[in-house]
């Protein structure tokens, strides 16, 4: 069946004309409607895709395709998609419809991918679980009563029930790689200013960067070289020429060296997750890499620091949403103060009105130096820690995540303990580098579960390359759970 295939297989079928790009689309489409378990959709868009498909058979017909043209994917509801709901989440946006498309949808739609719809995603990116969003949480696949990671769980439960072959996500503080980790799934964040944040709906701006979520490491690179590249519209862009990605997948790994941080290896990781983890660099290994042990001492200081800069950009991020630009309104409002007040405080969930409290507190003058200013050092910190660490080694491997999926509303009355499962992911984001998750085996219970690869800033393609010759030679990536496969 078409939905068991990566985005290269069917590639290769739309271009061999086994299958049409309407075909493909409408199967797509159809799995997506016949879905009700998982509220991975915040929107489907069947009549544009079905536009957009017969645009893309013409130009495979007439050989004017790129490697691109007809495959379907799905975008988080955090892109801006013009003249499509784009909810981030959130009741504050549940009536907006983008005038624009973001910079990621406008060069993907470019290279003649088709947008099937948009994906349910924790509100304004803010969760690890997907329990956040206005819409209702996302299951997981593999065991619907956990959850499916977030914030881009949408994404993620899609593509690891073969909804869509791949979609779009984005990582603030690990909303890639972590969801991506417990569906089973290769994620990659790129590095900070290689993928525009145009049109993507803002939370934190020094931290937020989009990325695919797909199958195989193969396929991920070919969706980010497509995603990637300056952008004058995003004025943290960066200007610079790079390689494609997917041209270096196939190096040999001869000489690799991994670095392994004992801090990441510690005893708040499952036992089944740091054997899996252990064992895949152990094949790795095989492949001709070698280990060393490397020192990443500020790590604990990784989550209280994220979760103040986090919040404080969080919170000027979203004084936008007023109740009288756009978004939503209260009702008779009695004056203008309160037409805000109450705006706001229906418009936005509980979780995000914790992190504007916690971002405004932390930004106030009385408290700035304490929190904000503090942080940030703390942030400069943790960078030099990687930059030492990368003296000693080609890549970081770790656990992406300390466990496997939880369940569905077992961490929901503690943002504590909800906030540690960034533990291994917030720090790449504070540092602004590539980090690239694949799944390395299951649980005792049939969970999923990912071994992060981090890598010195702007070398995704070596986490992408690492990442495909591992997927030679294991077959974790292929794994689909039972009932959807
Ligand atoms: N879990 C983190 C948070 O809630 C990261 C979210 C993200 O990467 N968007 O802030």
């Amino acid at each position: 069946m078409p939905h068991n295939h990566t985005l290269l297989e069917l590639s290769k079928k739309l271009r061999s004309r086994d299958i049409s790009a309407l075909e493909l689309c409408t199967h797509f489409l159809d799995r997506i409607e016949g879905d009700t378990k998982l509220n991975a959709f915040i929107t489907s868009d069947t009549e544009r895709a079905l536009q957009q498909a017969r645009v893309a058979d013409d130009a495979l017909n007439s050989g004017s395709a790129s490697p691109l043209t007809g495959l379907p994917i799905a975008h988080k509801d955090i892109f801006c998609t013009k003249g499509l709901k784009t909810s981030c989440g959130s009741r504050m946006l549940d009536n907006f419809i983008s005038p624009y498309d973001a910079t990621v949808v406008e060069r993907l739609a470019k290279e003649g991918v088709i947008t099937l719809g948009k994906t349910n995603m924790d509100e304004f990116a803010m969760g690890s679980s997907n329990e956040t969003s206005w819409y209702g949480p996302v299951a997981n696949p593999w065991d619907t009563s956990r959850v499916a990671g977030g914030s881009s769980g949408g994404s993620a439960a899609a593509v690891a029930a073969r909804l869509v072959p791949a979609a779009t996500g984005t990582d603030t503080g690990g909303s890639i790689r972590q969801p991506a980790a417990l569906c089973g799934l290769t994620g990659l964040k790129p590095s900070y200013g290689r993928v525009s944040r145009y049109g993507i709906v803002a939370f934190a701006s020094s931290l937020d960067q989009a990325g695919p979520i797909a199958q195989t490491a193969a396929d991920a690179a070919l969706l980010f070289d497509a995603m990637a590249g300056f952008d004058p519209r995003d004025s943290t862009s960066l200007d610079k020429k790079f390689e494609a990605a997917s041209s270096s997948l196939e190096k040999p790994l001869k000489g690799l060296k991994i670095g392994l941080p004992n801090e990441f290896f510690d005893s708040g990781v499952d036992s089944d997750v740091g054997a899996a983890v252990q064992a895949a660099v152990a094949r790795l290994c095989e492949l001709g890499a070698s280990a060393v042990n490397i020192a990443l001492p500020n790590s604990a200081a990784a989550i209280p620091c994220y979760y103040v800069i986090a919040p404080a950009e969080a919170s000027s991020n979203l004084a936008r949403f007023d109740g009288v630009r756009y978004g939503y309104r209260t009702n008779d409002p009695v004056d203008l103060t309160d037409l805000y007040e109450r705006s706001r405080a229906e418009g936005f969930g509980a979780e995000v009105k914790r992190r504007i409290m916690i971002g405004t507190y932390a930004l106030s003058s009385g408290y700035y130096d304490a929190y904000y200013l503090k942080a940030q050092k703390i942030r400069r910190l943790i960078a030099t820690d990687f930059d030492r660490a990368f003296a000693q080694c080609d890549v970081i491997a770790g656990p992406t995540t300390p466990t496997t999926a939880f369940k569905i509303g077992e961490k929901m009355d503690n943002p504590v303990s909800m906030y540690l499962n960034d533990i291994f992911t917030s720090s790449v984001n504070l540092a602004g580098l590539p980090a690239l998750s694949i799944p390395v085996g299951f649980s005792g219970s049939g969970l999923p579960i990912g071994m992060q690869l981090i890598g010195p800033y702007l070398d995704e393609a070596k986490l992408l390359n690492v990442g495909h010759c591992y997927q030679q030679t294991t077959d974790w990536h292929r794994h689909v759970p039972g009932e959807f496969a």
